[in-house]
């Protein structure tokens, strides 16, 4: 039974509309949107194109029918349709472009004309939740860096990286969570002050020397202590160069990815740095690349001193080439630590109470709390995001789960909200980094096994699926957080709300969301995802044959290449060419 506070506020027809109405008001509510007066929810995403058509959209949602679907056109309403009560209430298509158009400075056009937007991931989907999804996945990143490298903890281990803006920010927080010591570069002192007032960092200070001394203290007591120390990435690195100390982990969440607004070149005073972007926006970019460069050569003389090093998912590297092609033998964080758990099945999930009551969220906490007892990763987050985690916005929790995990909890979770178990719907959505969600070549789909990389129609098949299975939201993206011409996405929320038929629409949503995932990963020849695949739907077994023969010609290839590589190195010595990849527009 609905409470009558949360009915009393209802704005649409229904809840599957509501429930989007709730989720674009939550991405722009002060408390979770970087800059809500620029319609920006993290990073240069934004929500919607203008405040005109926000004002439109939610009008459109409030006089939405329940068999009827409004079409989002970069964040601006363009049409409602009559279709049918399981059509998603919502599809929308973002900052997406031809290909041979898809470069920042025509999308710039396009976007001082106002005819597109930058949306990020879930700034345009209207699935952001704040800090707490991105700090759930980084703590699953260090987590396995811990696994992977250093027995089990960060315990007693340096890590040295960049950034403390809306994603960089979780960076300190989930080092402490595996009980390391963080050194974070940020140039922005507001930054970092914000983020030692609202305890994500111990520390605050300007000096290289007083970070580096905090931070010994630590390693040395075996103790978690985070340090935001002012400065410029590229000085301080090549500052701890300097010194010859050797950080056990080197990474970086600048906004490379944006170099124009995004990074920022070493040798700028804070003064100079807005004017510079203005009046010589070409000088600034060309700027910013060579920043990079040096940037990037600093963590590759870490990795060469020992240090674990990575791309965090902003195109660091891709920004360092061609002038340092030795840039890509960085790899990006997803080959090292997450593809693995991608291949089985293991996923992203996030739960937002549109009741806005966190007893909602604690009570979905001690479900997956009992339910799950040894899955320690998922116990130690939970314990410690009740703790840590202040809400933003509409109370949310994000998970990763397994894929028997997810499928034994959603059922669960619908059943409890038809008994009438919670004090409201449940929005449920994720994060756009999945398999089949994403084709990003620098990331999600780096070195993919089969050479599919470039491969956009997966993201693309995810949406049609997803809206052909009955999501409440359902959004096909461009940009993401590598930038225009990089990545292709997709985004899928669905509304759990107790109707009669709810329940199986978002059983079903789940499941094949789930699944298509699993299939995108045994389509190019991962074990594991072809393990799982083997028990979907009978008419999968035809894609699992493709799979296995792929899976062939992908061992034939090896020994084609071995066979090559040693064909060009009998060819006047001369190394072999590589094909330059496209130097990114900025
Ligand atoms: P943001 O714009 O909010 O923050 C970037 C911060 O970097 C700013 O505070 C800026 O002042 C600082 N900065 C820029 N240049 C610097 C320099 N040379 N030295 C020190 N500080 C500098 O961006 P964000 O939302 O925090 O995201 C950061 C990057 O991480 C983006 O490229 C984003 O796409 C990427 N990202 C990756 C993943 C992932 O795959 N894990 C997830 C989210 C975001």
């Amino acid at each position: 039974m609905l409470s009558a506070k949360v009915l009393a506020t209802m704005h649409c027809k229904g809840w599957q509309q509501e429930g989007i109405y709730r989720l674009l008001e939550n991405v722009l509510a002060p408390d979770v949107a970087e800059n809500p007066y620029e319609l920006i929810v993290y990073g240069r995403g934004k929500a919607v194109r203008d405040f005109d058509a926000l004002a439109a959209i939610k009008q459109s949602l409030e006089n939405l029918e329940d068999d009827e679907t409004l079409l989002v056109q970069s964040g601006k309403p363009v049409g409602v349709f009559r279709t049918h009560q399981d059509a998603p209430r919502v599809v929308m298509s973002t900052a997406m472009l031809v290909p041979n158009w898809a470069n920042w400075s025509h999308f710039r056009e396009l976007e001082q004309k106002n005819l597109t937007l930058f949306g990020q991931s879930t700034a345009s989907s209207w699935a952001y939740i704040g800090a707490q999804g991105i700090l759930q996945a980084t703590f699953e990143t260090l987590w396995e860096i811990a696994n992977t490298h250093f027995a089990g903890t960060l315990k007693g281990k340096l890590v040295l990286s960049s950034g403390l803006g809306g994603m960089g920010s979780a960076q300190p927080l989930a080092v402490e969570m595996n009980g390391g010591v963080a050194i974070i570069v940020e140039v922005d002192r507001d930054k970092v002050m914000k983020r030692l007032e609202t305890n994500f960092i111990h520390f605050a200070t300007d000096s290289a020397m007083d970070a580096l001394r905090l931070a010994n203290e630590a390693v040395a007591q075996g103790i978690a202590r985070t340090i935001g120390l002012v400065g410029n990435a590229v000085e301080v690195y090549e500052f701890v160069l300097s010194q010859g100390i050797v950080p056990d982990v080197v990474t970086d969440q600048t906004a490379a990815h944006d170099l124009l607004n995004g990074y920022v070149p070493a040798g700028l005073e804070a003064g100079e740095i807005r004017a510079m972007r203005v009046e010589h926006p070409n000088e600034y970019i060309k700027s910013a690349k060579n920043s990079i460069v040096s940037h990037v050569g600093a963590m590759l003389l870490f990795r060469r001193a020992g240090s674990v090093v990575f791309e965090y998912g902003n195109h660091l590297r891709g920004q360092a080439e061609p002038e340092l092609p030795e840039a890509m033998t960085i790899p990006s964080f997803v080959t090292l630590f997450a593809r693995d758990r991608l291949t089985a099945g293991t996923e992203s999930l996030r739960f937002i109470a549109l009741s806005g009551n966190p007893e909602d969220i604690y009570a979905i906490d001690d479900w997956l709390l009992k339910a799950f007892p040894d899955d320690t990763r998922l116990v130690t987050w939970i314990r410690y995001a009740e703790h840590r985690v202040h809400f933003q916005g509409l109370p949310a929790r994000s998970v990763w789960l397994t894929y028997d995990e997810r499928q034994l909890f959603i059922d669960a979770l619908v059943r409890v909200v038809e008994a009438g178990g919670l004090k409201g719907p449940v929005a449920i959505t994720r994060d756009h980094f999945a398999g089949a969600t994403m084709a990003s070549p620098h990331r999600e789909t780096e070195q993919m096994l089969d050479g599919s990389d470039a491969v956009a129609d997966w993201p693309i098949l995810n949406a049609l699926l997803m809206a052909s299975t009955g999501a409440s939201l359902v959004s096909v993206q461009q940009g993401g957080g590598v930038g225009i011409g990089y990545s292709i996405h997709a985004g899928t929320t669905v509304i759990l709300d107790g109707s009669p038929g709810n329940g199986n629409k978002v059983r079903r949503v789940l499941l094949n969301e789930s699944q298509l995932g699993v299939l995108r990963y045994a389509n190019a020849g991962y074990p594991k995802a072809k393990q799982t695949a083997a028990t979907f739907h009978p008419g999968n077994k035809q894609a699992n044959e493709q799979a296995d023969r792929t899976a062939d010609r992908q061992v034939d290839r090896k020994a084609d290449r071995q066979d090559n590589e040693q064909a060009d190195k009998q060819v006047d010595g001369q190394a072999a060419a590589r094909t330059p990849r496209r130097a990114a527009d900025e």
